[in-house]
């Protein structure tokens, strides 16, 4: 039985056919007009380029990044979180929270409870599942996900993991990389690709960010975003895919022969216990009811900010957790905590750039450029923090978020305004919703359609 029948019997058969074509036509047209605008057909690309400095690409020459900013939007910086180190940077990114919630604050540290160390090689899944990142908050609506490398990617969040994950493993070519995720949202069909580049960080490091050499290493990432870019529009999902191309932090120099503050000319063992972990900062774990006497002991240390956990200022977001031990310090930009001066001077030459400092500092500040259907086109907008990428792409993805420390209202200062009104419902948005809306537009379009049918002189078309 047809929908017209429904309405007027059988006798009118050659005008209820019409009707009916039309009524289909009417709501096939409906269905693509909502599925395009709320982003059904919209597809995100989470890009990581590891100590990404947000003034690289003042350096040097850098044509794909300057066509990525043309067509799309970017920012001077974007907000990062604290300690800006690769794992928390990262793992704020893909949660929306803040270290002291998702729990990963730092690359080394240790779990009073577990009596336990994570180093970055721990994928076991009770380290990381104070997040939920963004790759399972896809699947756990139903969509596909994909993560070629991410920290927390190889860990199962209560029992979910993403469609899609690889092994750590650094000499993976970056094309291949980039072929496979791409491979993943054309011929796979997945809603969202996540993937991780380890340069110009490792050079970085060995170079510090100032070094002309650094330079060939900027403009090689340059060209891997071209291949990027080239892959992406040769599979026909130009017109799908909203990238966003952002790091986790910055880069400044350092040297390890004259600027390092050594804890252990201050503090020995009568009240310094062990050192979790060191460099630009550093966690302490005191002798059993020495936290205030080991503070004392290292505070006036020059270039060095030490603090009884409860006291870490609380624009961090780094005190809430257990893994944060009693005792942590920061050090000035470009100096480093150490307990042992001699063995730092030795790697003075090989290790000449580091990160982890103060996140309100430039230079630990990272690059930001999204580009895509939902994004302004030729924009700069104000930063947004890293912890809004999260919300950004639930958004995008028409998912519900689970609960974070980002913002949509900063997140939408991205995106082109049909995009940005259409989803504008109360900082989430959710499926139901949409199909409510677009079945009582359907309601109504249809309602209007059989009137015009039965009072045609109703409508007088010039
Ligand atoms: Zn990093």
């Amino acid at each position: 039985m047809g929908v017209c029948s429904v309405f007027y019997g059988l006798e009118k058969e050659d005008h209820c056919r019409d009707f009916e074509m039309s009524f289909l036509l009417l709501l096939t047209v409906v269905q693509y007009v909502l599925h395009t605008t709320a982003g059904g057909d919209m597809k995100v690309l989470l890009v990581s380029m590891d100590g990404f400095r947000n003034d690289y690409l003042t350096k040097t020459k850098t044509p794909s990044f300057d066509k990525l900013i043309a067509s799309g939007v970017t920012m001077a910086y974007m907000n990062n979180s604290f300690v800006t180190n690769t794992f928390p940077c990262h793992y704020t990114m893909a949660t929306g929270l803040y270290p002291e919630t998702h729990g990963i604050l730092a690359n080394t540290m240790y779990d009073p409870e577990f009596n336990r160390t994570f180093t970055m090689a721990n994928t076991e899944s009770r380290w990381w599942e104070g997040g939920e990142p963004i790759w399972i908050t896809a699947v756990k609506h139903g969509l596909q996900s994909g993560v070629y490398f991410w920290p927390g990617s190889e860990a199962a969040i209560h029992d979910r993991k993403a469609t899609q994950w690889r092994k750590y493993n650094q000499t993976v070519p970056f094309k291949e990389r980039v072929d496979t995720v791409v491979s993943w949202l054309s011929e796979g069909k997945f809603d969202l690709g996540v993937m991780y580049f380890h340069e110009p960080d490792s050079s970085g490091h060995r170079l510090g960010p100032n070094d002309p050499n650094l330079l060939p290493v900027i403009e090689e990432m340059d060209k891997i975003l071209e291949y990027l870019m080239l892959t992406i529009e040769n599979s026909g999902l130009k017109d799908k895919v909203n990238l966003i191309v952002t790091s986790d932090h910055g880069m400044t120099d350092i040297d390890l022969a004259h600027r390092v503050v050594d804890i252990s000319r201050y503090a020995n063992s009568s009240v310094l216990k062990s050192v979790v972990d060191q460099g630009s900062s550093s966690h302490m774990r005191p002798q059993e009811g020495k936290d205030r006497e080991l503070v004392a002991a290292l505070s006036g240390v020059e270039h060095l900010h030490v603090f009884l956990k409860e006291d870490i200022p609380e624009r961090f977001h780094l005190k809430n957790n257990r893994r944060v031990m009693p005792v942590f310090a920061y050090a000035d930009e470009g100096w480093m905590i150490t307990t042992n001066a001699t063995t730092s001077a030795q790697r003075a030459n090989t290790s000449k750039g580091s990160h982890g400092y103060d996140n309100e500092l430039i230079n630990m500040k990272p690059i930001f450029i999204a580009s895509g259907p939902a994004f302004k086109v030729n924009a700069t907008v104000d930063p947004i923090r890293s912890v809004d990428i999260y919300p950004l792409i639930c958004h995008l993805l028409n998912m519900t978020g689970a609960p974070n420390n980002g913002s949509l209202y900063r997140g939408k200062t991205l995106l082109n305004s049909s995009f940005s009104e259409v989803h504008s419902s109360q900082g989430s948005t959710s499926q139901s919703v949409w199909m409510e809306a677009s079945y009582t537009l359907v309601f109504i379009l249809a309602s209007l359609n059989i009137y015009i049918y039965m009072n045609p002189n109703s409508v007088i078309i010039s």
